[in-house]
């Protein structure tokens, strides 16, 4: 059944429109061929104010991602920020939300050339809680590989990719899992359907490169830069999977996810099949940041209403 909460408006080329009217053509350019970028980015509640969290940071990847595939952008970033502050408000959001920018190519051609096709830029947001309803999460490699940056670039986030992560996600639950990890066409770790992964060994924290066919993640930024603020050692390198069996803790790092214990991979438990330590510190670190509990990187959050429109 549907089970996105409706907002009132949605955001869309300017202008808001009632949330049902929020339809397109059967033949929008898109929809065929996956010829979309878009984020997911959270605001959080928090003493009365709606945090946004590193919008622009999030907007400006949506830019990247259009032009590594040459697709026109309607709106610059800085446009596109205003565009979500204008619609939280006007949808009168106090509580956790989701936003999902989304700039599609419409109507206009059966064929793939897209130079002749109008262009679409979408917001939507509407309230949302966990994505993952369980403390932690157990995980399989998935037998999919992850895309190659040699055929489709990962490092873009393109709505034609996640062909790959429903493969994997699918085959997990088919299998009785929560979610799936994915291996890069090397062999290396590369991320998990709609997150980044985090080891720990020995202390240090390690997460995959570029190289290994990840979307470079902002919660996975997040960490890296926190942790080097605590003094927790960072790794960013090739992972063996079977560094995976001999990690102390793993832990996923992604906008909806946020920051998920992995208590298993394949069967096999990790460090004591309970969140780890290190884990656990990350991950009160990221909430307290993410509702400004904690006034570290104040340019993180931006607040939807003190700044009037
Ligand atoms: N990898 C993939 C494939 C994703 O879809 C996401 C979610 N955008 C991430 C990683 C994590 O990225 P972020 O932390 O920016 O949400």
């Amino acid at each position: 059944g549907v089970n996105v909460p409706e907002a009132k408006y949605i955001w869309l080329d300017g202008r808001l429109i009632p949330w049902a009217d929020a339809t397109t053509h059967l033949m929008t350019h898109s929809l065929h061929y996956g010829t979309a970028v878009f984020e997911g980015i959270r605001g959080y509640a928090s003493g009365g104010e709606l945090y946004v969290f590193r919008l622009l940071d999030h907007m400006r990847r949506l830019e990247a991602s259009a032009r590594i595939y040459g697709f026109p952008m309607r709106y610059r970033p800085e446009d596109l920020v205003s565009a979500t502050l204008e619609l939280l408000r006007a949808d009168e959001l106090h509580e956790d939300v989701y936003i999902r920018p989304l700039s599609y190519l419409g109507y206009g051609t059966i064929g793939l050339v897209f130079s002749e096709v109008e262009p679409h830029v979408a917001v939507i947001a509407f309230p949302y809680g966990k994505y993952f309803h369980k403390e932690g999460v157990n995980l399989m490699i998935s037998t999919w590989r992850r895309i190659c940056q040699e055929a489709t670039p990962p490092a873009a986030k393109v709505s034609g990719h996640y062909v790959n992560s429903v493969l994997a996600k699918m085959e997990a639950l088919k299998h009785g899992f929560d979610d799936a990890l994915m291996l890069d066409s090397n062999g290396y770790l590369s991320e998990g359907t709609g997150e980044n992964v985090f080891i720990v060994r020995d202390g240090a924290l390690i997460t995959p490169p570029s190289s290994a066919g990840i979307l470079e993640g902002i919660t996975r930024d997040t960490i890296i830069r926190l942790a080097k603020e605590e003094g927790i050692p960072v790794e960013v390198r090739d992972v063996a999977r079977h560094e995976l069996y001999l990690s102390d803790e793993v832990f996923l790092a992604g906008t909806a996810a946020e920051i998920t214990p992995v208590l298993s991979v394949d069967g096999r438990p990790i460090g004591g099949g309970a969140p780890g330590p290190l884990t656990s510190r990350v991950k009160v670190l990221y909430e307290s940041v993410v509702r400004g509990r904690d006034p570290r990187h104040p340019e993180w959050r931006t607040p939807v209403y003190v700044r009037g429109s």
